[in-house]
């Protein structure tokens, strides 16, 4: 079915369109990269690309909501405190080698984000108030977000503890409209759980993750299909999955700047300066992207990174930032149930060269203290450094589920009849 035919269907949800689109604003690049899912978009076979041009642009019109809440662990902490409400606030980056994990919208206006040193926050805004992370409290939230995304889609992609893939084409709570179930989830978690979420709806993850930060704190951006290729025109280039600050720079070279400059380009152009990442990028800047919304995905590794705003040098500031990737990571680890034998080390240095070290073991990672001490020797081995550090990250493969979870297969949103009745 084409977009068309959707239109229509959307004229008997009048009331759903006033959030109309406001047009794309550049917000600052996140230091926190997640990579848990899959390091770079799987390049599909270059004569499968849909293009806007083509007759059938979509298999099916799906419907995707992409919630992100809003300063997460800084928020739980000021929900739990009142004490701490309004003021600006960094969740972890105490101690002397410390690195913010999460600000509140407070300390941002005095340019304080999460991955920059204790330090240097506190010195763009005095009053700072520094609380240490409590992972645990974090996890048990997103739990209870959880449920709540489970009483609208059984198709939900967690990315991190606070930012999940909805599809919701079945409209499973028979709402009528995506975004109407986008308002019902955000008002669920509101008034459960006392914080706020953002969210995007649109026909696809790319648009509606790139939506979902249009209009935050607290809000929500419609990319309808008609708006899709236009919206996703005007983005800058480094807006799109998986375009970090050294292919932005590369492409910037090459005269792309935005969307519409991709779009300039051939497929072969792309194939030739961006490799695998060429099919995506062709799709995307027409406001194409087919990946699905994959709820069991079964992952071949588990990792994540951090890019720092300064570079780390000391062995001790290291050690310390290796430690809440660890954190990080063995959350993630835990929540998939699952153990791995190889345990890698990413380290990109102020240069951007970039070196890993790994090391495997049997049987599997059992527990935190064993990932710890293998993390923790692989980092050793290549200290102290010769030069600034900007990246540090931990990846577990050779991946091994529990019981529970291994043999069942990925159940993925293409398997789902897609029913066009819902419009956005
Ligand atoms: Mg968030």
């Amino acid at each position: 079915m084409s977009w068309t035919v959707a239109l229509v269907l959307e004229s008997h949800w009048p009331v759903y369109f006033s959030f109309a689109w406001r047009g794309p604003r550049d917000f600052p690049c996140r230091e926190l990269k997640v990579n848990e899912s899959a390091p770079l978009p799987k390049a599909a076979a270059l004569s499968s690309i849909s293009t806007m041009e083509d007759t059938k642009p979509f298999q099916g019109l799906r419907k995707i909501i992409h919630v992100d809440m809003d300063a997460f662990y800084a928020s739980v902490e000021q929900r739990d405190n009142p004490e701490l409400r309004g003021k600006p606030l960094a969740v972890g980056g105490s101690s002397k080698r410390g690195v913010v994990a999460a600000a509140s919208y407070e300390a941002r206006r005095f340019g304080v984000k999460s991955a920059m040193p204790g330090a240097t926050a506190r010195r763009r805004c005095p009053e700072l108030l520094f609380v240490p992370p409590r992972f645990d409290v974090y996890r048990d939230v997103s739990r209870q977000i959880h449920e709540i995304f489970a009483r609208y889609s059984d198709l939900v992609e967690p990315l991190s503890l606070d930012e999940a893939y909805l599809d919701v084409t079945r409209d499973q709570a028979g709402l009528g409209s995506a975004t109407r179930t986008a308002e019902e989830i955000r008002a669920a978690i509101h008034r459960e759980l006392g914080l706020t979420a953002s969210a995007g709806v649109s026909y696809n993850k790319f648009l509606a993750k790139v939506a979902s930060d249009q209009n935050k704190p607290n809000g929500l951006c419609v990319v309808r299909p008609q708006d899709g290729a236009a919206f996703a025109a005007t983005l800058p280039a480094r807006r799109f999955y998986g375009v970090g600050p050294r292919t932005a720079e590369r492409m910037a070279k090459l005269g792309i700047h935005t969307g519409a400059d991709l779009r300039a380009q051939t497929l072969e152009f792309l194939d030739k300066h961006f490799g695998k990442s060429a099919a995506y990028l062709y799709g995307a800047c027409r406001g194409n992207d087919e990946r699905p919304v994959r709820p069991d995905r079964v992952r071949k590794s588990i990792g994540g990174e951090r890019t720092y705003t300064e570079d780390l040098k000391e062995n001790e500031e290291l050690r310390e930032a290796l430690e809440h990737i660890i954190d990080i990571v063995w959350e993630r680890i835990e929540r998939h149930h699952c153990a791995g034998r190889t345990v890698t080390l990413k380290m990109k240095y102020g240069d951007f060269r970039q070196i890993t070290r790994a090391r495997s073991v049997s049987p599997p990672v059992q527990d935190r203290k064993g990932f710890a001490e293998l993390a923790h020797g692989l980092l050793d081995s290549v200290l102290p450094v010769s030069q600034g550090v900007r990246l540090l990250g931990l990846t577990l493969s050779g991946l091994e589920y529990a019981a529970e979870t291994s043999g069942r297969p990925a159940k993925i949103a293409e398997d789902q009849p897609v029913q066009n009745r819902l419009g956005f």
